[in-house]
């Protein structure tokens, strides 16, 4: 009943973009999110497609319009900052190579990354993106254990090379159908306490759940070689894991001889307020780290962050070699980014803007019913549209249509999640307060006149 109300209210967007005029009943199954990808990336505009130039949180297209940039999360220190840009400058003058050689740049930058993290942490492998890091991150666990089983969490998206997809279950980018996915690959439940099996106070029976999968996988003679989970639920729209959830299920791993592999590579480096806040967060330690996005400042680069023991026992079946990863000008590159952070107080600015921007965000969520919820913390927000907040049923063409609407009025946005009813709201970490509220004040317009 309220949301036909609110269609009656704000018209049927669905009708506005082409499509039938009566709401699909929700429906969760995989055939229902691929017809919801596919229509929404039939409607959605996407994003302007000649951006030419990018200078903080601002992209500038070759018609000269500005548009403001809320959802890169690769140029995490802003387009275009100086200090990057000269370091980058400058190591292209010095030296470019091949990284089989030694330098001077990628022997401080693995310290200065290995010191980020706790204690134990000193043995740094250098790639040129997320999905490489991941996938290192998978061969890791299997070669340091000698086996090949891998739990991972139904519908996260750790990246599109084999490992990395194979372990993938969001639908979004990921051409892996269930039924084909390598028999290596068990999934446990998408531990979402908001959209998932198990909702609010309810979801800590993920973890037991999930402890249940491993101890039966080992009772069954596949002792995992690993878990891998990203810290927080990324494609949902920055869920966070239920409290505790990654101490117990890494506990369960281990029990079996197994390693806990964290993705970081959407959220590590600052985004939360601190370097890695998601595993922290859930007061887990994990043994190998996936890292990337954020740490190049939009160079492509990635990194796996593990202790000796587990890098050589990888490094004797063969070495480690990656051509490009972690060449002089990326570890310049990434030195530079970090200093920024550092410098510039990024972290606390991530606290306190996101901060601002949650609060303000669950303000329009009293005034709006479309708005279900807001998830995630810092400066790694999701904000999730639903026509009913008893029922969930995802409000996907109203949120392409929003995305659209944004879109003219200066903000990138984009539609996320396995129903793309999501935006995932993840700015350069150098964003004003001011240009939080040009942001929110769109939306608030968007959803106040109609879309
Ligand atoms: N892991 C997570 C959590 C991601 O969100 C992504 C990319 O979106 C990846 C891994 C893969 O990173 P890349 O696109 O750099 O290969």
């Amino acid at each position: 009943a309220l949301a036909d109300a609110w269609r009656e209210v704000a018209g049927d967007p669905g009708a506005a973009l082409g499509l039938p005029p009566t709401a699909p009943a929700h429906d969760d199954s995989l055939q229902r999110r691929h017809e919801v990808l596919a229509e929404v990336q039939e409607h959605y505009y996407g994003v302007p497609p000649r951006i030419e130039r990018g200078w903080r949180e601002l992209l500038i297209d070759v018609e000269g319009r500005v548009y403001l940039d809320m959802v890169n999360n690769v140029a995490s220190v802003g387009h275009a900052h100086p200090h990057v840009v000269a370091a980058g400058s400058r190591q292209m003058h010095l030296l470019n190579t091949n990284s089989r050689f030694h330098y001077r740049a990628i022997a401080d930058y693995a310290d200065r990354i290995a010191a980020t993290l706790p204690d134990g942490f000193d043995t740094v492998f250098f790639v040129n993106s997320g999905s490489e890091a991941t996938d290192l991150a998978i061969r890791l666990a299997m070669a340091a254990t000698g086996r090949p089983d891998i739990v991972a969490m139904r519908e996260a998206y750790h990246g599109w090379t084999y490992a990395s997809d194979a372990v993938s279950t969001s639908i979004a980018d990921n051409p892996f159908a269930l039924e084909t996915r390598p028999e290596w690959v068990h999934t446990v439940d998408a531990a979402n306490s908001y959209r998932g099996r198990h909702r609010g106070a309810d979801a800590v029976r993920y973890a037991p759940e999930a402890v249940a999968v491993i101890d039966g996988l080992a009772a069954s003679g596949r002792r995992p070689a690993g878990m891998i989970a990203e810290t927080y639920f990324g494609n949902a729209g920055g869920v966070a894991l239920p409290d505790g959830y990654l101490r117990e299920v890494y506990a369960a791993v281990r029990r079996h001889g197994g390693l806990a592999i964290a993705d970081e590579v959407q959220v590590g480096y600052g985004r939360l307020g601190e370097w890695f806040w998601g595993f922290q967060q859930q007061d887990a330690v994990p043994d190998i780290v996936a890292v990337a996005k954020s740490i190049g400042g939009g160079h492509p680069l990635g990194a796996v962050i593990t202790r000796r023991e587990i890098g050589d026992r990888y490094r004797t079946q063969g070495y480690f070699f990656s051509s490009t990863g972690g060449s002089p000008v990326s570890s310049a590159i990434g030195m530079a980014v970090l200093d920024v952070i550092e410098q510039e107080g990024l972290q606390e600015n991530a606290r306190v803007v996101g901060g601002h921007l949650q609060r303000r965000l669950e303000e329009l969520g009293e005034r709006h019913d479309l708005v279900g919820a807001v998830h995630g913390s810092g400066l790694y927000l999701g904000l999730e549209f639903v026509r009913d907040r008893e029922t969930l049923e995802p409000a996907t063409t109203e949120t392409a249509a929003i995305c659209n609407r944004l879109l003219e009025r200066g903000v990138i946005m984009q539609p996320t999640g396995d129903f793309q009813n999501v935006l995932k709201i993840k700015p350069p970490l150098v964003i004003t307060r001011a240009s939080v509220d040009v942001f929110v004040d769109a939306l608030d317009r968007v959803l106040s006149t109609g879309f």
